[in-house]
């Protein structure tokens, strides 16, 4: 396993989601192994890094493939119960656009899957949870920041499954799925962690919570939103409830996967970092 040192720039070369086995748009479906969905590149541990603290992944830059595909298949999406065929299409990038058919559409290259090692045994890349993982949060891109708690020494830190493109919900379960070449800088907050991945853009944090349905989803994103609320400003609950109806927006990150993915954006200047950190303290 490579090891890095905090502020290295580390640079991680990925596969596509389906590991790089889409070569034509007449592919059949049977001739692809499923069980290469969804690869992750690494892990990498990181030193100086304990349970406990938090992981700040500074995302550098996305650099996507020329090229790219979305799929279809029966069963898979939001309209999982439609009768449709499974089709593939391919996508070319050019000029930091993406043509669907003649629609051009700008790219914003971001990472599907982020995440670190979960306290004990392993755990699929197909989902997400608090140690990140599936999270499919079309804000993770250059000039993003992610916190992840961590759970094992060195933190054990693996991402992939990049999107040139995705929709907030990534509706048919597929974005522009490309590989390329992900840089990273990485650092530490030693003895503070955030119960959920937390991402940063200038003016936001989300909260980047995850469910069996999008209702839990919904639930686990209010519920640490208004505690966090309650740390920021000294409030009882009843008033950070009142108070997170008007300034948190929730939004979904992805409508498809095996847990459902709910961020909660707040704008920066009603909270701060520590006040969404100090998970394991009363609120
Ligand atoms: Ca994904
Ligand atoms: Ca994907």
């Amino acid at each position: 396993m490579a090891h890095v040192k905090l502020k290295d720039v580390v640079i991680f070369e990925t596969l596509d989601a389906l590991s790089n086995q889409i070569k034509d748009e007449n592919v059949r479906l049977e001739t692809i192994d499923l069980t290469k969905r969804n690869p992750a590149t690494g892990p990498i541990y990181v030193e100086n890094v304990e349970p406990g603290d938090t992981l700040v992944v500074e995302i550098l830059d996305v650099a996507p493939s020329e090229r790219g595909w979305i799929r279809v298949y029966p069963g898979g999406g939001v309209l999982h119960d439609k009768l449709f065929k499974p089709k593939v299409k391919l996508l070319h990038l050019e000029n930091e656009t993406v043509k669907f058919n003649n629609i051009g559409m700008p790219i914003k290259p971001m990472i599907g899957v982020l995440g670190v090692a979960p306290s004990e045994g392993e755990f699929p890349t197909i989902t997400p949870s608090y140690h990140g993982g599936n999270m499919d949060v079309a804000l993770i891109t250059k000039g993003s920041k992610v916190y992840l708690p961590v759970f094992v020494e060195g933190a054990l830190l693996a991402l992939g499954d990049l999107h040139a493109v995705q929709g907030d919900g990534e509706i048919c379960s597929t974005a522009v799925e490309i590989s390329g070449e992900v840089k990273i800088r990485l650092d530490v907050i030693k003895g503070m962690r955030p119960k959920y991945p937390i991402v940063e853009l200038e003016d936001s944090y989300s909260i980047v919570t995850f469910g069996h349905s999008l209702d839990d989803a919904l639930y686990r994103a209010s519920e640490e939103v208004v505690k966090s609320l309650m740390r920021a400003h000294g409030l009882e609950f009843e008033e950070a409830y009142m108070l997170s109806s008007l300034i948190v927006n929730l939004r979904v990150n992805q409508a498809v996967n095996p847990m459902r993915g709910i961020r909660a954006e707040i704008p920066k200047k009603y909270v701060k970092l520590n006040d969404l950190l100090n998970y394991g303290q009363s609120p």
